[in-house]
């Protein structure tokens, strides 16, 4: 099979794109239903038209793209795709890759006149970020079912505007299709996208294989001590909160360390208060996010994280709360073994790896066999301005994606 990717094309759509929400810093910031949101959805729908696509959205503004006579053809489909909304200031190809590289792949199948038996899709998901609204992946979770469209709907930004009022002025066209995709009706979903991290780069392989993207604790902690004079109050009678939440961050290091397995665990928010160089910490406020492949794993690191808490000899009360649980999601044999096929009759090496990072792929596994396509970042580096990958491995991430589409769409 004779593949070809536009690559004049696709650096193009990425350089555009890039353009759009560019802060002074060079870094995007693209909200989930705003302006610059919907310009960046304007510029990706033409483009979809223009390699011949006919173009749907749904009722909570996820675009659905397929050639026009595929809306036609009732097999279960092969859909790939991934969004186009940033956090603050972020990279340029964190989930543009994953779309325009889904539209640059169905151009070259089309110019390569690969025919398919099972109906190919292409999907921006709306709002995967979570950088507006309170939750994250808030498309596919309504294309899988894990969230109703009442509950997206009602989501509330911190200006107090609701998803639905913010998507009456960006999906403006036409009727909308039913968000939710019946299980049975996807055969296969493949993401492609930035790795995020340096483990393809470390290596020398241009292409990832997803396994499991990691599931997610997130827990809020209060340590409460009593805030005294640093210079009049004896060591034996201190009461210091903020010595007592050191300990459990150097246990929760300690933890993750010791069960291995990819298990990752961060305490990124630590506040200390009153926070005075001359007074004892009357308080501590800090969150742990606990990541891990398997619901075992995260169990287990949690159950430690925990029993840390309640292992202290000091005498400092603890509150603690959970913020959220996301559990992981095993990726698919079906969708994995197409990805290693095809690279390897592109003559690319590909490995299998973990995605510490959360995607719309997780909840697109709840309903369909998926897998995503990790190409390198430069640096390890993502959730920046500095966030970049070398144009060969952009352009293989894009042939590799063609061929495991064609694959899976005659297998
Ligand atoms: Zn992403």
């Amino acid at each position: 099979m004779q593949i070809k990717i536009d690559s004049d094309a696709l650096m193009t759509d990425l350089a555009n794109l890039a353009k759009i929400g560019r802060g002074a810093d060079g870094g995007i910031t693209r909200r989930a239903l705003s302006a610059e949101d919907r310009d960046a959805r304007d510029y990706v729908i033409a483009r979809m038209r223009w390699v011949g696509l006919q173009v749907r959205h749904d009722e909570v503004g996820n675009v659905r793209a397929r050639r026009a006579d595929d809306w036609g053809n009732t097999n279960p489909s092969v859909m790939t795709g991934s969004h186009l909304d940033s956090v603050p200031s972020g990279g340029r190809l964190d989930g543009p890759l994953g779309v325009v590289g889904a539209v640059a792949a169905l151009d070259a199948l089309g110019r390569a006149k690969v025919a398919c038996k099972r109906p190919l899709e292409v999907v921006i998901f709306v709002g995967e970020e979570g950088s507006r609204f309170p939750r994250g992946t808030i498309g596919s979770a309504a294309i899988s079912g894990f969230r109703s469209v009442a509950e997206i709907y009602a989501l509330i930004d911190p200006e107090g505007v609701s998803f639905a009022s913010a998507l009456k002025t960006y999906a403006d066209r036409g009727q909308p299709m039913e968000a939710r995709v019946e299980t049975g009706s996807i055969y296969a979903f493949v993401e492609l996208h930035v790795e995020q991290g340096g483990v393809l780069e470390a290596a020398r392989v241009p292409i990832g294989v997803v396994t499991a993207i990691a599931g997610l604790v997130q827990r809020q902690v209060t340590f409460i001590g009593v805030a005294n004079h640093a210079g009049a109050t004896p060591m034996a009678i201190r009461k210091d909160a903020l010595t007592r939440a050191a300990e459990w961050v150097l246990a929760i290091e300690q933890a993750a360390h010791k069960i291995g397995s990819g298990v990752v665990a961060t305490v990124g928010q630590f506040e200390v208060f009153p926070g005075g160089k001359n007074i004892i910490p009357g308080r501590v406020e800090a969150i742990c996010d606990l990541r891990a492949p398997t619901k075992e794993l995260l169990d287990a690191v949690d159950k430690e994280v925990m029993a840390t808490l309640a292992a202290s000899k000091r005498d400092i009360a603890v509150d603690e709360r959970l913020l959220q649980r996301v559990e992981p999601g095993p990726m698919h044999e079906r969708a994995m073994t197409a990805i290693e096929r095809t690279s390897s009759s592109a003559g690319l090496k590909s490995q299998r790896m973990l995605s510490g990072a959360i995607h719309d792929a997780l909840h697109i596994a709840e309903i369909a066999p998926s897998s995503m396509i990790f190409v390198p970042s430069i640096g390890g580096k993502s959730h920046c301005p500095d966030e970049d990958t070398a144009p060969e491995h952009l352009v293989q991430g894009c042939e590799v994606l063609a061929r495991t589409l064609a694959d899976l769409a005659n297998s």
